[in-house]
């Protein structure tokens, strides 16, 4: 086991989101997102080197209101649940649930990207299982990619670490939940983290 000390640059978890390894939904091997920089995740976009897919968060682009408005004619108030479109419409007609006439509304629209998945270990772009995601007892150790799992294992098997000061403070691997810290679980983790690797 090697005694060295960790003391990486500090690294935010932020440092590590630009690059992202999912499981591709085509194949389920693994694939990667690339995101110009963070959060810019509109621009993301997803290449498969083994089935070759590919696809862009902006094509998933769609756009949503749910605004609230009243009937032009009797005031009862209108509920606008409107989602899933893909372009923004001059106005979308509602039917009043009380007088039963039409209201022409053109309300505030947001966009987003339509996720594969909504929740679980994903990635925040596309909403794909992260390819680096292991069990751990009833915890998960996960990583966006090689780069950042590496990180957290260098962390994990280092038995000298830097306290912590001020340097540290708010890292990715200050923020590391308390199960991947605790050195009872290390030899576990690292088995789990070159599971990973190899799968
Ligand atoms: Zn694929
Ligand atoms: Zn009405």
């Amino acid at each position: 086991m090697s005694q060295k000390r960790y003391s990486g640059d500090p690294k935010r978890l932020y440092d590590f989101m630009t690059s992202f390894v999912v499981v591709c939904p085509k194949c389920d091997l693994d694939g990667e997102i690339t995101v110009p920089y963070f959060l810019d995740y509109k621009n993301a976009i997803f290449t498969c080197g083994h089935c070759y897919h590919s696809e862009k968060a902006k094509d998933r682009l769609r756009y949503k209101s749910t605004a609230k408005a009243n009937c032009n004619q009797c005031q009862a108030s209108l509920k606008i649940e409107v989602a899933d479109r893909k372009s923004i419409p001059n106005y979308i007609t509602v039917i009043c649930p009380e007088c039963t006439s039409a209201n022409k509304v053109k309300e505030n629209w947001e966009s987003y990207i339509l996720k594969y998945n909504n929740s679980g270990t994903i990635d925040p772009a596309f909403g794909l299982p992260l390819w680096y995601q292991a069990p751990i007892k009833d915890e998960v150790i996960w990583a966006y990619n090689l780069y950042h799992l590496h990180e957290i294992r260098d962390y994990v098997s280092s038995r000298l670490r830097e306290r912590t000061t001020d340097r540290y403070k708010m890292t990715m691997v200050e923020k590391l939940p308390d199960f991947i810290k605790m050195a009872k679980n290390r030899d576990e983790i690292l088995k789990a983290i070159e599971r990973m690797k190899i799968k």
